[in-house]
């Protein structure tokens, strides 16, 4: 992460559903869902979205572990949104301390159970008291705010199996909305979530499908990349990632959905693994 005054979004993980590699996935890579979003990390002002493959590429670029305070906030708990917790090194480190967000309409008795039972056998061959470092559960109500001194977030619960929380995070004057993973009911813009995300300086959405491939994936918990220019539209929100691929996009694809996208939205593109946004005014 570049230490800079300016707020900053680097998407560490940007595949939905499933880890992809292979040539036909360079240029966007293969990471599932994992964003760093602040201003310095030095000052722990910085926070984690979403716990995919991404968190370990996350974790590798760590220079300073000890001392750290690692803020951790999940939409929701499929597997792609987890994964990566298991290979996060400061778990394993003492002397920092490891934050996990979590709401309370997602997971009523909280996050701790979820972990424990996914860091288990015959899942994983050790167990979550291995972990060094101080853990800390945080359950938030479907609504609310989350302070983390200079950077604050936001919650709006999201349509998705089993439930999912879009995050608005607020720091250096700049918002940027998270909104993955959800589906969209054709013709009825999401007015909760348009409301959420008024005039954000950039907004993730869920772009796993188009709209034809769509009519056939209905009850799948996915949207669309025409359906975020949608919301982005009405929410005057000023950029787009489109975010959460398919497994199954390829680099051509993804380009040539740039090309449309940004043919209708200027301000949209494609978010790629290890890209480095920066919000500026
Ligand atoms: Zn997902
Ligand atoms: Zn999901």
């Amino acid at each position: 992460m570049v230490t800079t005054q300016q707020p900053i979004v680097k998407f560490w993980g940007t595949r939905g559903s499933l880890p992809v590699n292979g040539a036909a996935h360079v240029k966007y890579g293969g990471n599932t869902s994992c964003v760093e979003i602040g201003t310095s990390r030095e000052n722990g002002q910085f926070v984690i979205i979403d716990a995919g493959t991404g968190l370990h590429a996350f974790s590798e670029s760590l220079t300073e572990i000890t001392g750290r305070d690692f803020h951790i906030c999940l939409s929701h708990f499929h597997l792609d949104h987890l994964i990566g917790i298991p290979f996060f090194a400061p778990l394993f480190q003492a002397g920092c301390a490891v934050h996990f967000h979590t709401i309370i309409e997602d997971a009523p008795d909280g996050f701790e159970p979820i972990l424990d039972k996914f860091m288990a056998e015959p899942f994983f061959p050790i167990q979550s008291d291995v972990f060094e470092a101080e853990l800390y559960f945080h359950s938030h109500a479907s609504t609310t705010q989350i302070d983390l001194g200079d950077l604050k977030l936001e919650t709006c619960p999201i349509p998705h199996p089993g439930g999912a929380h879009a995050y608005r995070t607020h720091i250096g004057g700049m918002d940027v909305v998270y909104a993955t993973d959800t589906e969209h009911e054709p013709g009825a813009l999401n007015s909760r979530l348009v409301e959420f995300s008024q005039t954000a300086d950039l907004m993730l959405y869920d772009c796993t499908y188009d709209d034809d491939e769509f009519m056939d994936k209905k009850g799948f918990g996915h949207s669309t990349w025409q359906e975020a220019i949608r919301l982005a539209q009405a929410a005057e929100v000023k950029n787009l990632a489109i975010y959460h691929h398919d497994p199954s996009r390829s680099d051509v694809q993804l380009d040539e959905i740039e090309k449309k996208a940004q043919r209708v939205f200027k301000n949209s593109f494609v978010a790629a693994d290890n890209q480095l946004f920066v919000l500026d005014n």
